[in-house]
């Protein structure tokens, strides 16, 4: 890995999307990414256990977050439960060599964590599929090549009926991509704007009523399974931290007022790279993990959160005149509490979270 892919160092000249790619690309040639996809689409066809021991290494190094993690933890999995044998063949291989990145077209202005409340319509008409509508929050799609877009053919009414699956090329007639800039500075998500785009029969994945259950089918499993070197990689922010302080008196002085709430972060990596084995156990036994999978999601974006909110608490209060060491760190960590506001949000709320456990693990519903 190259100096300026390194996350825990400052950088005057960044890497940019084409070093990333390439980086990712050569990730997947040492055996580290596509590690449970059969050969025959470019994997490697090894099992969760392998997958958890690279996840632990990549989580423990520094590397930059994925550019096509849409791909590889959405979409390629998707692909695998409900697509063709001819879509399998020609998609997978693309996205573990980088050669076609994925967007998640999902969320709505009015459809979030209400996702059946989506409107975007694709109607069947002579000239193949036609699709109408907004998406929102679409992460990575001004970089995409695809967009898995989820839409529906009949009305807004229909809730979970009439959804469905579609790998749109992003480069259709009609199809526009507008940037939105957050607020560490990037534009990472954006919005996605349909206006008659056509998109081919042999793009739809699944059959016409089966965008819902392939959607959620999926992402339980991968609401576990996606990210696991989220602990590792928690881990070792921390030690980076720690290290960084340890360079200077002053900052050390600093850290250990806030020694109490370190050592609790600490336990709670170890609880959560607890609960990533103990639900890799359960797949690899052949068991339905269903709604554990928001077990790990929940507790690792509000403790992610805190030790994030900590860090930036200690950085803001390094010297003026820190040494490299920590302008490194203070740099990192201001990184990390920017995009972890984002954490509780994304792939489901905390809110969405706590009433899935609510509901369907401690059977609690509403009193009507
Ligand atoms: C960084 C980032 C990247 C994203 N990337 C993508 C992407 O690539 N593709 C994509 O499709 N989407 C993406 N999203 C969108 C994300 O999935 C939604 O933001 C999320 O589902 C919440 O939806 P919403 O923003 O509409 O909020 P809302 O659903 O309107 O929620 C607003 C608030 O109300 C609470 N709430 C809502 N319903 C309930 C309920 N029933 N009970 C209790 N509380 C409730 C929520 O918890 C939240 O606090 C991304 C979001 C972020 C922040």
């Amino acid at each position: 890995m190259t100096d300026a892919l390194r996350t825990d160092r400052c950088h005057d000249a960044p890497a940019g999307l084409k070093d990333l790619i390439a980086f990712e690309a050569e990730q997947h040639k040492a055996g580290l990414t596509g590690i449970t996809w059969p050969t025959e689409y470019g994997g490697h066809g090894l099992t969760l256990r392998e997958h958890l021991e690279a996840n632990r290494e990549i989580g423990l190094s520094p590397m930059p977050n994925a550019v096509n993690s849409i791909g590889k933890e959405l979409a390629g999995p998707i692909i695998m439960a409900v697509g063709t044998e001819a879509q399998k063949l020609d998609y997978l291989p693309k996205i573990l060599q980088m050669d076609e990145i994925w967007c998640q077209g999902f969320s709505e202005p009015g459809a979030g964590s209400d996702l059946a409340g989506l409107r975007t319509r694709v109607e069947r008409t002579a000239d193949g599929w036609v699709v109408n509508g907004q998406k929102i929050w679409t992460s990575g799609a001004s970089k995409s090549q695809r967009c898995l877009l989820l839409a529906r053919t009949g009305k807004p009414e229909d809730r979970h009926k009439g959804l469905v699956l579609f790998a749109v090329p992003i480069n259709r007639p009609g199809l526009e991509v507008r940037e939105i800039r957050s607020i560490d500075g990037q534009k990472s998500f954006c919005e996605v704007f349909f206006n008659d785009v056509v998109v081919d029969e042999a793009d739809m994945l699944g059959a016409p009523d089966e965008g819902w259950a392939a959607a959620t089918r999926v992402l339980s499993i991968e609401r576990a399974t996606n990210r696991m070197y989220r602990a590792w990689r928690f881990q070792s922010e921390m030690d980076h931290l720690i290290a960084a302080c340890r360079s200077d008196a002053r900052a050390f002085a600093i850290l250990t007022s806030y020694r109490r709430d370190l050592a609790q972060l600490r336990v709670e990596v170890e609880m959560l790279k607890g609960q990533v084995e103990t639900l890799v156990g359960s797949l690899l036994a052949g068991k339905e993990i269903g709604p554990r999978g928001s077990f790990p999601k929940l507790y690792w974006s509000e403790a992610h959160q805190r030790f994030a909110q900590l860090a930036f608490e200690v950085v803001s209060r390094f010297p003026a005149n820190a040494g490299p060491a920590l302008r490194d760190a203070r740099i990192r960590m201001e990184d990390i509490y920017l995009s972890s506001r984002a954490e509780t949000i994304y792939a489901g709320t905390t809110e969405i979270q706590l009433d899935i456990i609510a509901k369907r693990i401690l059977n609690l519903r509403k009193a009507a």
